[in-house]
């Protein structure tokens, strides 16, 4: 295994890292304090910038305008834009679209990948994943109350979801609604490309998470589905299989996920030692970094921050070289592992920071209002813990050990 970073990473991870600085975290006061929207006209100049740089949509397929960086490679560019909540907005690697691309790039026909995953690729439109019901199980989502009936060459949506994260502005969302009802369980639902505009589409707001609706892109909608009717031909991939593509998501998705999480680690720990040798306590001139409780807090999340980052990569080597499938004990542990490291770490560094942590003077707040998710959503903590635990039990029955 070998996780050597080449020449060429080192010089676009360099590149970003130089961006991210000079033109993103300067926009962070802005971007934090007001609507989304608003930002719209000078985070295009960024983007602008970028694909000028020859760095835009840099996990996405050649074919189809991306950069194509493999999985690991795409890892270390989401870290480096993960110090800044802008990054993969600006650079067009965004969840939900990167896994939307994804879909659409294995599963999606010619024209479905025209009119859909080209504009989407070189940022004309933006989608949104529909998957998450007010009223059912998300743990559990083959419990799922969205119909999709068929009715001439239409299929007829009818629905309650929530949590369709950036659905506000976006120009499609991909659906998952049932179609075969008397499939077995987990051949029942299917994925469907819905246009925004189509009647019955209802966005009925956008959720408050952590005191914020947020709007456009940062923002997750309710959204209620009424006679939602659009041709069959949006079908995505074969009918009944929206299980076996939503897993398909879920992998390379798992990696990007991780490596933006330690960008956010990375972001805060600089945050926490700079202000832990900053800030003096004492009037002989003792700093917050000269007590015993903040070195610990600082070694800890050192080591915790390299080690989440070992086996992040690790798995992502095991996707790469094994198959996703293989690592999947792997992949279940950096989820809930990298995601609690990241909690601890933002939380010991507005601790460190005192009562500037909990003002918007520092990104800190943000990140500690917004990345509590990490803990539920993509599986919560629990879910990936049963599941890993079980499939490890299986291995120790019967033997007997001393
Ligand atoms: C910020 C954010 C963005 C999101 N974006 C999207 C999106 O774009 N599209 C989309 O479709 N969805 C999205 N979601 C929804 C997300 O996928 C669900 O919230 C998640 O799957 C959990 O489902 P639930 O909220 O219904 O919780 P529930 O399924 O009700 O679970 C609640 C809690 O119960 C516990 N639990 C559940 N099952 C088990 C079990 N088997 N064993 C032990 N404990 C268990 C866990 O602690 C869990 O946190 C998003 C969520 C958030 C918070």
């Amino acid at each position: 295994m070998d996780f050597s970073v080449s020449p060429k990473m080192q010089t676009i991870i360099g590149m970003i890292n130089e961006f991210v600085d000079k033109e993103l975290i300067p926009l962070e006061a802005e971007f934090i304090s007001h609507d989304f929207r608003d930002m719209l006209p000078v985070l295009k100049e960024k983007q602008a910038m970028v694909k000028k740089m020859e760095l835009w949509a840099p996990n996405f397929p050649q074919d189809v305008g991306g950069m194509g960086l493999s999985l690991l490679e795409h890892g270390l560019v989401s870290e480096a834009l993960g110090r800044s909540p802008l990054g993969h907005y600006v650079f067009w690697c965004q969840a939900p679209d990167a896994g939307n691309v994804e879909l659409l790039h294995m599963f999606g026909t010619p024209e479905q990948k025209e009119q859909y995953l080209r504009p989407l690729v070189e940022g004309k439109i933006r989608s949104c994943f529909s998957m998450t019901e007010v009223d059912m199980p998300g743990s559990n989502p083959v419990m799922m109350e969205t119909t999709a009936v068929k009715d001439g060459d239409d299929y007829v949506i009818n629905g309650h979801k929530w949590y369709t994260t950036a659905a506000d502005g976006s120009d499609f969302a991909i659906v998952m609604a049932v179609t075969n009802p008397d499939a077995p369980t987990y051949l029942q639902a299917s994925m469907i490309i819905v246009p925004t505009n189509t009647p019955g589409f209802n966005l009925v707001r956008n959720i408050p998470v952590m005191g914020h609706e947020g709007s456009d892109y940062a923002s997750h909608g309710e959204i209620l589905y009424q006679s939602c009717r659009v041709p069959q031909k949006n079908l995505l991939g074969p009918e009944g299989h929206g299980f076996v593509l939503a897993q398909e998501r879920l992998g390379p998705g798992r990696i990007h996920h991780c490596m933006r999480w330690l960008g956010i680690c990375k972001r805060s720990f600089d945050l926490m030692c700079a202000r832990a040798n900053f800030r003096v306590i004492r009037p002989d001139g003792a700093t917050l970094g000269s007590t015993q409780i903040v070195r610990q807090w600082i070694a800890d999340s050192a080591a915790e921050i390299e080690a989440a980052r070992l086996l992040v990569l690790k798995a992502a080597w095991e996707i790469d070289n094994v198959g996703a499938k293989d690592a999947r004990d792997h992949i279940s542990m950096i989820k809930y592992l990298v995601a609690n490291t990241m909690n601890n770490v933002i939380d010991r560094a507005l601790q460190v920071h005192g009562g500037l942590g909990m003002t918007d003077d520092t990104v800190l707040a943000y990140f500690y209002r917004h990345e509590r998710a990490a803990r539920i959503y993509d599986g919560a903590d629990e879910v990936h813990k049963m599941s890993l635990a079980k499939r490890i039990l299986k291995t120790y029955e019967g033997k007997i050990v001393k």
